[in-house]
């Protein structure tokens, strides 16, 4: 029965293309009807990705107003007509989808996975979207063994910490990059084994060198963009792959494939979604990431739990890069 669901909810609406600005909190957003293949889940908490900044900032377009957010955990409430994977009303739930920032999401079964016992629900949502970015890449980006040199940028960060944990536990050595001494610290303490500090630096591509024995690194993994592009092709190592996965610096550039040829380099663009686009492939990597958070006692970072009242804050302060690990709001 859906009848205990109310019309309306708290949300967060991006009224236009801005800044932090055109976030404005609501008490009076309609509550979402689950379609066809989707489940309502009432949300207990929901995750920020740096994603939500490029469709509020324009740097992916979307049709406004919107809700962003695309993460989250909580409990079903409703379940729509077909194929909806056995989810039922009541089960604990963590999600990947679109419409985060709110009471309530209509979100694609297909991306929803009960929360197994022994795993705490915030952790759950800290953990989903952000380690199975950096568990897909890891194994199909570019499939990372034991010993290999991989160069992380922003390894403090959501994705990062998860990467740098992730290469560690392979046995991969991963030299990270972050921004201030508080950042470094605990990238090195989830794994890194070398550190930059790409604010004071002058020279990233010697040290790298330096790092590598002058060889360089067999996969780079960044989610920097624009400013970390030109490097990554310098320190790649001769038929190296160069894993490029967000734009937090701002958008790569065109540029010719012909900088590619003289190391016969292998530059990836991919997005999460495109790795668990079937049913069988998120529950494969999820279970996997489930059991990993388990068995390997993985200390997921969060940075901070916000209150959804402060989502303009969430914004400056990832865009602000004062932050490390997950960010999580409470509708
Ligand atoms: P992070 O927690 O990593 O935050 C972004 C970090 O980027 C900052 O903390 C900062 O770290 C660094 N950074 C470098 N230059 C800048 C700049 N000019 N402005 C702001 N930050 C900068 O965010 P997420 O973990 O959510 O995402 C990391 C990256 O991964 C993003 O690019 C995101 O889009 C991408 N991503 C891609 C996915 C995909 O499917 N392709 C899925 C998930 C994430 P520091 O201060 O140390 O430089």
């Amino acid at each position: 029965s859906t009848t205990a669901i109310p019309e309306t909810m708290k949300g967060v609406l991006a009224v236009a293309v801005g800044g932090p600005e055109v976030l404005e909190y609501r008490t009076d957003l309609p509550v979402p009807k689950p379609g066809n293949g989707q489940v309502l889940v009432k949300n207990t908490t929901v995750g920020i990705n740096y994603i939500d900044t490029y469709f509020r900032g324009g740097i992916y377009p979307s049709p406004k107003p919107e809700v962003l957010g695309r993460d989250g955990e909580g409990h079903i409430v409703a379940v729509g007509e077909g194929e909806t994977y056995g989810l039922k009303q009541g089960d604990r739930v963590v999600w990947m989808g679109s419409g985060g920032y709110a009471e309530y999401s209509a979100i694609s079964a297909l991306h929803v996975a009960r929360i197994p016992e022994g795993i705490p629900d915030t952790i759950a949502v800290a953990s989903l979207l952000q380690g199975l970015t950096a568990l897909t890449m890891i194994r199909e980006s570019h499939n990372t063994k034991p010993g290999e040199f991989c160069l992380v940028h922003a390894a403090a960060g959501g994705v990062g910490l998860w990467l740098c944990q992730l290469l560690k536990a392979l046995g991969a050595r991963v030299i990270g990059t972050a921004s201030n001494a508080a950042k470094i610290e605990e990238a090195k303490r989830n794994g890194a084994e070398f550190m930059i500090d790409y604010s004071q630096e002058k020279d990233l591509v010697a040290r790298v060198m330096e790092f590598t024995n002058g060889q360089g690194v067999e996969a780079v993994f960044d989610g920097v963009g624009k400013d970390t592009f030109e490097d990554d092709l310098k320190v790649v190592k001769r038929k190296g792959t160069l894993v490029s996965f967000g734009n937090a610096s701002g958008v790569v550039p065109p540029f010719s494939i012909t900088k590619l040829a003289p190391k016969c380099i292998k530059l990836l663009r991919p997005q999460v979604f495109g790795y668990i686009a079937t049913r069988e492939e998120f529950t494969t990597y999820t279970e996997e990431l489930f059991r990993i958070i388990q068995q390997d006692k993985l200390d997921v970072k969060i940075h901070k739990i916000y209150e959804l009242q402060d989502v303009q804050t969430v914004h400056r302060d990832l865009e602000g890069r004062k932050t490390m690990g997950k960010l999580l709001m409470r509708p």
